[in-house]
């Protein structure tokens, strides 16, 4: 076999095109396109009912597309005529409960997935009896989840981050082009979420396969994945590295679906918007289109605030402030009364009633009123 050039671009591990779904009156997806590398994550985030688990259900060959492509590897699993059954898919599964057999060992259920009909380790009955050991696969899978001494542990005797990674183990051992995860986290205790986020992004870039996570919360898209596609009413408004969702999104409802934002009116000027902060910086300007009304958006952290003189009549007010430690949310309501919210670093206490400038730090993004 030859080697493909290198100037070529990969093949993907997942290729989604204009995948669609309707639930009798009720359209689920509408046209979803998107590709995924191998060793990428990337997360589907929206609000309840947008449509991401039914995406994920279609990749995974839970649901039948009304329309559209899905290629695995190369390999077409969805097409006009061409349906392969989950089993067939090089595809692993993470459900939303972990769903591991509870009358399995850990190892059992690890080997489950390298399953080759009933010469698989795990369904010979006497296995345990000769005490007959497990493939290396199933080590390999435990070494990796950091779970190396849990092998002969029963589901019931596992924390729920541990089940999870058990679960992952499960899904990754058959060596899928692409690995699914429904809600991982929503099972989860809340304060545990964010270290096992680190621990999940780290086997999943050891393992380096293709993944494709749904979640709602945006801290968890933002914080795992590689690229985020953000789903609404069935399409998916956006997709991007994380850093580009957040502060450039490119429709409204996605700046504020991703994280706290103000969101000020304003005038087209040259370069820039005109807003009652004074004159800001557009990442997204349009040329030649002066004296147009904007909404721009911007980041309680983009924004600071000054002392202002207690009789100066354009200084805004603090309403009030909340202190996290780390940093404190001061709400300010201008002279238009206008409200925006700042987020600061806490050497300086702000209290009730205290007049202020409000300081535009970052360059906003417009939108088209
Ligand atoms: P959630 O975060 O609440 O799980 P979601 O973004 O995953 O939501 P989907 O479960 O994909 O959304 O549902 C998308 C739309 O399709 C919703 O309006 C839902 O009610 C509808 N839907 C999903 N599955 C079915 C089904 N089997 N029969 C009828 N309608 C369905």
């Amino acid at each position: 076999m030859t080697s493909a050039p290198e100037s070529a671009t990969p093949t993907p591990a997942l290729l989604i095109r204009d995948l669609s779904k309707s639930f009798g009156d009720t359209v689920a997806v509408r046209e979803a396109t998107f590709e995924v590398t191998r060793g990428e994550i990337v997360a589907l985030l929206g609000p309840s009912g947008c449509g991401k688990s039914t995406t994920l259900r279609m990749i995974a060959g839970f649901e039948r597309p009304d329309s559209g492509l899905v290629l695995v590897n190369g390999e077409t699993a969805v097409g006009p005529d061409v349906w392969q059954p989950p089993e067939r898919r090089r595809v692993g599964i993470v459900p939303q409960d972990f769903a591991l057999f509870p009358h399995l060992s850990v190892a059992e259920n690890i080997a489950f997935g390298l399953a080759d009909g009933h010469h698989a380790w795990w369904t010979r009955p006497w296995r345990r009896l000769r005490h007959e050991r497990p493939p290396a696969r199933v080590a390999e899978m435990l070494e990796l989840v950091g779970l190396r001494d849990f092998g002969e542990r029963y589901p019931h005797e596992l924390s729920g981050g541990e089940a999870q990674r058990v679960a992952l183990a499960r899904a990754l051992a058959p060596e899928p082009a692409a690995v699914l995860l429904d809600e991982p986290f929503s099972n989860l205790d809340q304060n545990l979420r964010a270290s096992l986020r680190l621990a999940m992004r780290r086997i999943l870039k050891a393992a380096d396969t293709a993944a494709v996570f749904v979640t709602h919360d945006r801290e968890e898209a933002l914080s795992l994945a590689d690229r985020v596609a953000v789903m609404r009413e069935g399409r998916i408004e956006q997709i991007g590295p994380p850093d580009d969702i957040y502060y450039r999104p490119e429709t409204r409802f996605i700046g504020s679906f991703v994280g706290d934002a103000n969101i000020l009116p304003a005038t087209s000027v040259r370069g820039g918007a005109e807003t009652e902060l004074g004159f800001v910086i557009l990442v997204n300007p349009e040329e030649g289109d002066d004296g147009r009304s904007l909404d721009v958006l911007l980041r309680p952290e983009q924004l600071a605030l000054k002392r202002a003189e207690a009789n100066d009549a354009g200084a805004g007010r603090v309403i009030n402030s909340e202190y996290y430690g780390h940093d404190q949310v001061v709400r300010v309501a201008l002279p238009s009364g206008h409200r925006v919210e700042t987020r600061l670093r806490t050497e300086t206490v702000w209290h009730p009633d205290d007049p202020v400038h409000v300081i535009v730090l970052d360059d906003a993004v417009g939108f088209p009123r």
